[in-house]
């Protein structure tokens, strides 16, 4: 199902508003040149080949001593506790538990590392947020985010994950304070479209459009997606592998797709 990728720069608006419906039902807006949502089908089908075949649990670190070593790129996701962190890792993995196989008591505390067939690692970070933590739970949590965040040199893009039924919380605000003084890459993924109306979900990122202008750091353009429903999978895919190509030969290893 091709996903859908809205932008938030130039006639984002008109495509997003044009074709939400259809975006909606799996057809993503398609351009006269045959491109989908932004990427073409080629990029679709590097993005699906990149995330094709076995992923597996490759480890768990609590801290910096523990990290595994660098394999490939790594590409990491974030968020509050319950944004849909795990389904979506197991949606773009094609795995039904992969991201929970580890769901262990503590864990919330960890940063999980999956392995697939290329040299691409995807890291699931500790969810935030949770009103029940206590202030060494929160304080350990920082230093454990940020010293990664600092300290990984394969680390090529982070992705905040945002609920689009609630939009940007303020301890949203502080990991995106975190990711501008790390100076890593990083971009905002919409979480739940399913749950929300097509004009919802555009005003939703209008708000967020205008949070992350002043944001010079943060990547321009929101991928809006759904783990339940399919939707901004594939987009999320494409946008990974056209990372790694544009990344080249810059110290982690490019997979041979
Ligand atoms: P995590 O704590 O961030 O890893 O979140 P989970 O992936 O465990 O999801 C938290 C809750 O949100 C679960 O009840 C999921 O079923 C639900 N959820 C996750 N993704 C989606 C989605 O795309 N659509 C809907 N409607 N619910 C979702």
């Amino acid at each position: 199902m091709p996903g859908f990728w809205f932008r938030l720069r130039g006639a984002w608006r008109d495509d997003w508003r044009g074709h939400s419906r259809r975006a909606w039902n799996g057809h993503g807006p398609v351009s006269p040149a045959g491109e989908l949502s932004g990427f073409s089908a080629a990029d679709i089908e590097l993005g699906r080949r990149l995330f094709a075949g076995e992923w597996k649990f490759v480890a768990a670190a609590g801290a910096l001593e523990a990290l595994p070593p660098p394999r490939g790129i790594e590409i990491a996701f974030v968020g509050r506790s319950n944004v849909g962190k795990s389904s979506l890792i197991n949606a773009l993995t094609g795995r039904r538990a992969l991201a929970r196989t580890s769901n262990t008591p503590g864990r919330t505390q960890q940063l999980l590392f999956f392995g697939g067939p290329h040299a691409l690692t995807l890291v699931d970070m500790p969810g935030y947020g949770y009103a029940a933590a206590g202030k060494a739970k929160v304080a350990a949590w920082s230093r454990l985010v940020q010293n990664y965040l600092q300290a990984r040199v394969n680390l090529a893009r982070v992705y905040l994950l945002v609920d689009s039924r609630h939009g940007l919380k303020s301890a949203d605000e502080g990991i995106l304070d975190v990711l501008s003084g790390a100076a890593v890459s990083h971009q905002i993924v919409l979480t739940k479209c399913d749950e929300v109306s097509p004009a919802a979900l555009a005003q939703r990122g209008e708000v967020i459009e205008t949070a992350i202008a002043k944001r010079p750091a943060a990547f321009p353009e929101l991928i809006a997606t759904s783990a339940h429903a399919g939707q901004g999978i594939d987009s999320l895919r494409a946008a990974i592998a056209r990372l790694i190509q544009e990344r080249g030969p810059s110290g982690a290893v490019r997979p041979a797709l």
